[in-house]
């Protein structure tokens, strides 16, 4: 167990010359109790999809109980409002805009996408695994599906899982009522066991549970420490439940889903007691990005938010998340601000890794909020689309510089100067524009955007490349 005068000496290492403090930093952690890391990551899963968010009528008591023994955090961001961009910020602590894995091209990988994560990027996998620990990617990548790309080169020792979307690899064109309606023959989407593809297409009423078998076997067959990166491929479009919990909720389908992922929480919970592990691992639960709304009640919901994914609207890009370490973290709602973005720095503390010390990082290390009850030391949110920096969160306030309503559509573009501004404190749901009345709050954020604007080096786009381009 961490001591308090040597989790602030460790915090003040990771935050300042993580190079020069490394072997330091790392004979500490050596020498102490590092967890185990489990990262369980839903795909489009809304703010209001849980019951501990709220939702009337999907249950989910494991993440409830999770919740309520463990830290509840209300204003937490993904990094993105869409897949792969958002994956990339969770697993290298950096907007995706300088990583390049964003593009106003092409929103997300496809199967026919040249590219990926580049190799110069550092994962949370990759620097924990140089600290030791063993490391699994169970589930989807969307990180690039071609070898130089997927998980092995990043840090991961095993993968199991499909490699972008599960609506990808369509057999046919299918309208928004055919994938609401979808069978599994209609994508051929592959399952991959490290570098090989073992079924196609992928079973995907049964993806979830397996999955969960997967995060089971690793747990029992791996000593700790270890990392695993759970990345539901759920509750995305199209949706696959398996047999058991097909027809179980009043929600319906997409009841089922999120309650057949709350089911599988459970079993892991419970082997982490039977092998000893449930006070010496930190679970993190969370999502990519907002409920895909224009799919109606097979999409989730952003609950009390405004509009959904693919937005910078706060439906967007605010998440459900739940910190959990039972005889660690305290107890608690968090309304400080959080973000994916902040796992690696909190991870990389917590295992006693390297924070990169040569390239801008955008992570926080929670760990003050998570163990001692302090603020968060997010003050900020950057929301980009695509390349293009759409909005800022500072403090309690949001300004949109530009708004976009749809996921797909391109007309509807609108820039705002003044920028739109929202207290989403007070107004979680960006309903009350309130710029007129605070110019001094729309001049600090405009002067954290020139300060932010004027550092920002753009990586060179990933996702635009296709396949056809190279040959
Ligand atoms: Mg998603």
């Amino acid at each position: 167990m961490h001591n308090t005068s040597r989790r602030h000496f460790l915090r003040s290492l990771v935050a300042g010359s993580a190079t020069l403090a490394l072997p330091t930093l790392m004979r500490c952690a050596a020498g102490g109790n590092r967890p185990n890391i489990l990262i369980i990551f839903c795909d489009d899963l809304g703010y209001g999809d849980l019951g501990a968010f709220g939702h009337p009528t999907i249950r989910t008591p494991h993440l409830d109980q999770m919740a309520a023994n463990g830290q509840k955090w209300t204003s937490f961001y993904a990094a993105a409002s869409v897949c792969t961009p958002s994956r990339a910020g969770l697993l290298t602590g950096r907007l995706p805009v300088r990583s390049g894995m964003c593009s106003d091209r092409r929103r997300v990988l496809f199967p026919d996408s040249a590219k990926g994560l580049p190799q110069s990027e550092i994962t949370i996998a990759r620097a924990v695994k140089n600290v030791g620990y063993k490391t699994a990617c169970i589930g989807k990548w969307n990180l690039g599906h071609l070898p130089p790309y997927l998980p092995a080169r990043h840090g991961f020792d095993c993968y199991f899982g499909i490699p972008y979307s599960n609506d990808m690899d369509k057999v046919r064109a299918l309208s928004i009522e055919q994938q609401m309606d979808a069978k599994i023959e209609d994508y051929n989407v592959p399952l991959m066991r490290d570098e090989e593809i073992v079924e196609r297409p992928a079973e995907q009423n049964t993806l979830t549970r397996r999955y969960n078998e997967e995060v089971i076997r690793f747990i029992r067959e791996n000593r700790p420490p270890w990392f695993i990166y759970l990345a539901h491929t759920m509750v995305h479009i199209p949706l696959f439940a398996s047999d058991e919990f097909r027809g179980t909720s009043s929600r319906g389908l997409y009841g089922d889903v999120v309650q057949e992922i709350d089911a599988g929480i459970g079993d892991i919970l419970r082997t982490l007691k039977e092998t000893g592990q449930q006070r010496n691992t930190l679970i993190v639960f969370t999502s990519d990005n907002g409920p895909w709304l224009p799919f109606r009640e097979h999409g989730g919901s952003a609950g009390l938010l405004r509009d959904g994914k693919g937005t910078t609207w706060e439906g967007g890009m605010r998440e459900p998340a739940i910190f959990y370490w039972p005889g660690r973290i305290q107890p608690g709602v968090v309304t400080d601000i959080g973000s994916t973005l902040d796992l690696f720095a909190t991870i990389a503390h917590l295992a006693g890794a390297e924070m990169p010390g040569d390239r801008e990082m955008d992570s926080y290390d929670l760990a003050p909020a998570l163990f001692e009850g302090k603020p968060s030391p997010r003050r900020e949110m950057f929301y980009y689309r695509g390349q293009q920096l759409f909005a800022v969160r500072k403090d309690a306030y949001k300004a949109h510089f530009v708004t976009m309503a749809e996921y797909a559509a391109n007309n509807n573009r609108q820039e705002h100067d003044p920028p739109l501004l929202f207290n989403v404190e007070h107004d979680p749901g960006e309903k009350f524009e309130c710029a007129a009345r605070y110019p001094d709050v729309v001049a600090d954020i405009q002067h954290l955007v020139a300060e932010h604007a004027a550092k920002m080096v753009k990586g060179e786009d990933q996702l635009a490349a296709r396949i056809t381009d190279t040959n």
